[in-house]
């Protein structure tokens, strides 16, 4: 038999978090064979450190997540997505920054990806990794964002998809992958038993697997948020990252970039991380609070991308936020409104609710005193408004509705105190 050439050189391993077995990194090694748990991607950073340095970074012109291949699970060769993902702004928000009391706060706009959410960066790696696969379907479960986000880059891809959803996810992201052309399944069920069901249905017709609780290589391209930030902030690690927590996923990325970072010597010293649920789900920070293991919880949230009642990646984001010493912050479904109209109306950034519970929970940490007023902090917005436009009209309230009439205008402001 022809022997298998060992490809992606940067890549040590993918190592099993529990009992630490180790598989080659290839799209076999999923979960363990031995223990049924997660894998997490070794790499080899020495290698890595001589090619990625920051005076080469600088000279690149490519602004998207690819401009950190060297740090992610594809082949030299691979074809990369033609969508632009990653490379969102990061704003410094002077504004905002005074009304929670920080003098150094930043707001990463990941609704500004291709699909609008982060969950771009991770599909971009399912599909070009299924491509050089050779396998033409690729499947997902999601609460929405990771459906839209892998119908739309398999499409720009030329691949079909099949997406698995929960009843109650919201109008505007099923609409969103309909148009991508993707092939949909309404569950009526909770998200536990779509992800059951799209398992079995993957298992079944051997489709290439985008279920972030499965495989690995997602959470690989999830980190590019991390070496974004602190290359956009000239390679200077934040003090605090606050980010919103659901199957638990991105949390674990955004500490493993930082990470990459520091072990190939781009950064000098790693954040806090600022772990934000929902009060009606938070079985990732109420395992972090009590020190007990995370145990399921009803799904009770109006930020419907983090209502993950059983978290897949739990215990990669425990030891995430448990690594960097790191805080827990849940906030109520009010709590997440009120965070969408200061977004909105002080930054002009407008986030769907789980996009913007991490800049919710900071406000409370802030309020509490738990951040100092000059750390250097960053929130990270995960998912556009227009995601959910339901929840956004009740954040924001209605209109003034009048008929076509100056008079009536005039006395409604003066009604009002409506004054210029
Ligand atoms: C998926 C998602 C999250 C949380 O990511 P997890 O990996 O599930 O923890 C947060 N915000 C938005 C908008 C998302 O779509
Ligand atoms: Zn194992």
């Amino acid at each position: 038999m022809e022997k298998k050439e060992k490809l992606m050189k940067h890549i040590i391993a993918a190592v099993c978090i529990q009992c630490g077995a180790e598989y080659e990194a290839d799209d076999n090694a999923y979960t363990c064979v031995k223990c049924g748990n997660v894998l997490d991607i070794k790499y080899d950073y020495g290698y890595i450190r001589g090619k990625l340095a920051k005076e080469k970074l600088a000279s690149r012109t490519d602004y998207s997540m690819w401009r950190y291949k060297e740090l992610l699970p594809v082949e030299e060769d691979s074809r990369l997505t033609p969508l632009r993902v990653g490379w969102s702004p990061l704003y410094k928000t002077e504004r905002l920054g005074a009304r929670l009391g920080l003098r150094n706060l930043y707001v990463k706009d990941d609704g500004q990806n291709p699909t609008s959410s982060l969950k771009d960066r991770a599909s971009a790696i399912a599909v070009v990794r299924a491509q050089r696969a050779g396998m033409t379907t690729v499947a997902c479960s999601s609460t929405g964002n990771a459906a839209s986000s892998l119908a739309g880059n398999a499409a720009a891809m030329g691949l079909s998809s099949f997406i698995f959803v929960p009843e109650r996810a919201p109008k505007g992201k099923v609409a969103q992958l309909m148009i991508f052309g993707a092939r949909v399944i309404s569950v009526q069920g909770n998200y536990e038993e779509t992800f059951k069901l799209s398992a079995q249905a993957i298992e079944r017709w051997g489709w290439y697997n985008r279920n972030a609780a499965i495989n690995p290589y997602l959470l690989e391209g999830k980190k590019t948020v991390s070496l974004e930030i602190a290359e956009q902030l000239g390679f200077k690690s934040p003090d605090y990252v606050a980010v919103s927590v659901g199957d638990g996923c991105t949390i674990a990325g955004v500490w493993k970039g930082f990470k990459d970072l520091f072990e190939i010597g781009l950064i000098d010293k790693l954040p806090k991380l600022i772990s934000v649920q929902a009060d009606g789900c938070c079985p990732i920070n109420r395992a972090l609070e009590t020190g007990k293991p995370i145990e399921r919880m009803e799904e009770n949230t109006i930020a419907d991308s983090i209502a993950v009642g059983v978290p897949r990646n739990g215990e990669k984001a425990l030891r995430a936020v448990r690594e960097s010493q790191g805080i827990t912050v849940n906030v109520s479904d009010e709590e997440i409104f009120e965070a969408m109209r200061l977004l909105g109306t002080v930054c002009g950034v407008f986030g769907e609710p789980a996009g913007v519970t991490g800049t919710a929970g900071l406000k409370k940490a802030a309020e509490r005193g738990l951040i100092p007023p000059d750390a250097l902090t960053v929130a990270i917005v995960t998912g556009n408004g227009l995601k959910d436009t339901a929840s956004a009209q009740t954040a924001a309230g209605e209109p003034l509705r009048i008929p076509p009439d100056m008079d009536i205008l005039t006395a409604e402001f003066k009604k009002r105190n409506i004054y210029f």
